[in-house]
């Protein structure tokens, strides 16, 4: 299923504002807890949050943050629909 979001959102996120480190939004090699932290309040003010989230959804997405929400995260979302390989 498919909820046809336009890709246009991307432009309004909030992570593509200027000094925003891309990296916070993907796990780091050493495995810390909350590496995600500074991601989601950075998508708890997004305007685009809910764009976010879906396409994450529809796409499959395992990696990095997301909507608010991390790979583990939305793993509840692909219940009786597993996710792309
Ligand atoms: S919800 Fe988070 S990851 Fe998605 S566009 Fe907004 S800031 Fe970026």
């Amino acid at each position: 299923m498919s909820l046809n979001v336009s890709r246009e959102w991307k432009r309004d996120g909030a992570c593509v504002s200027p000094g925003v480190d891309p990296d916070i939004f993907f796990a780091p090699p050493d495995g810390r807890k909350n590496w995600d932290k500074a991601a989601k309040l950075l998508c708890r003010v997004c305007p685009v949050k809910k764009d976010c989230l879906i396409t994450a959804i529809e796409d499959g997405e395992m990696h990095g943050v997301w909507g608010g929400l991390n790979g583990s995260e939305r793993l509840q979302f692909y219940v009786g629909n597993a996710p792309p390989q």
